[in-house]
């Protein structure tokens, strides 16, 4: 029997979020206006794809202001910085746009009214990510990490009636419940945010590969391992019960051996992933023996956008192709 066609369920809303649409776009915006080199702190986003197209228009990657030559422009990455980071870029002499995601500011917010509060922070995060290591940044003395529930259970705060939680963007929002049901039931007064700290774009992704887990056989997530909501999306695939889950950087990174007694695919893309790269793997499934018919499956309509930093909204380079 000739081989059949895959079904490949793609997944909407996927791929690039507004903070990351706007982080990148300030980092081209910076390059035509500026000219190279633009300096950025940290990766941009996180995608190795991403970064490797502005590093060949002119963008230099560092790890710490103390890299940029006096006078250099410093982008901050869309992760957020601590103050510490804005204050020695300044005693630098450094020029600085900031392409923190305004969903990240809103936490940093959050930590500092809590701690000018008085209260103990609880973080609720994963250790050495650049979003904790900024948002530790704004209440270094208030702030406690947790990344799981024994954590908060081993946790000795000074006063049980003065505790906060906050947490990071890009977590799974089970597992972040679990660790956030524990937080209330050891601290009844803590207070959180009023919304989720968990953004919307990774919530949406989340609830989307939901919907692919069940009924897939096999789940893709476009993304790079370093980023935290791609992982993440692969860990919920396999939390609902999708048979098989892998993270990809690219269709380069498929293997025959996933595709065994397979018939539906379910695609998707982190945050941080660029569109051409899923249109690169849909060709890929495309070519395969059989080839692929392609549906979209809409789970959440999405129309977020942020505006540019006051500093780049008005420069005269009109468009970023
Ligand atoms: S994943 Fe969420 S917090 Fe992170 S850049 Fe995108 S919108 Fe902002």
């Amino acid at each position: 029997m000739p081989p059949q066609p895959l079904t490949v369920l793609l997944a909407a809303p996927r791929g690039f979020c507004a903070g990351v649409e706007r982080a990148v776009d300030i980092v081209r915006l910076a390059l035509k206006a500026y000219g190279p080199p633009v300096y950025v702190r940290h990766a941009i986003v996180h995608n190795v794809h991403v970064v490797a197209e502005l590093e060949r228009k002119g963008a230099i990657f560092v790890e710490d202001e103390a890299e940029v030559p006096e006078g250099g422009l410093l982008v901050f990455s869309a992760h957020g910085v601590a103050p510490v980071v804005r204050r020695n870029a300044q005693t630098l002499n450094l020029r600085t746009l900031d392409a923190t995601c305004p969903l990240v500011t809103k936490v940093h917010l959050e930590a500092v009214d809590y701690s000018d509060k008085g209260l103990s922070i609880i973080l609720v995060g994963h250790a050495g990510h650049q979003e904790v290591i900024g948002t530790t940044g704004h209440a270094p003395e208030s702030i406690h990490l947790v990344e799981t529930p024994e954590d908060v259970e081993a946790l000795d705060l000074p006063d049980p009636s003065k505790v906060a939680y906050i947490t990071q963007t890009t977590l799974s929002v089970d597992e972040a419940n679990t660790v956030i049901d524990v937080i209330r039931r050891r601290y009844p007064q803590a207070r959180g945010p009023r919304g989720e700290d968990i953004c919307y774009a990774t919530q949406n992704r989340q609830d989307a590969t939901k919907v692919l887990a069940r009924r897939t056989d096999l789940v893709l997530v476009v993304g790079s391992s370093h980023s935290s909501n791609s992982r993440r999306m692969v860990e919920v695939a396999v939390d609902n019960g999708a048979p098989a889950a892998y993270l990809i950087d690219d269709a380069s990174m498929l293997r025959d051996e996933w595709f065994d007694n397979v018939h539906t695919v379910g695609l998707t893309s982190g945050a941080s992933a660029p569109e051409r790269l899923v249109t690169e793997v849909i060709a890929a499934l495309r070519a395969r023996p059989g080839g692929a018919d392609v549906e979209v499956l809409d789970v959440v309509e999405e129309q977020m956008h942020f505006a540019l930093p006051a500093g780049l909204r008005n420069l005269p380079v009109a468009n970023l192709g």
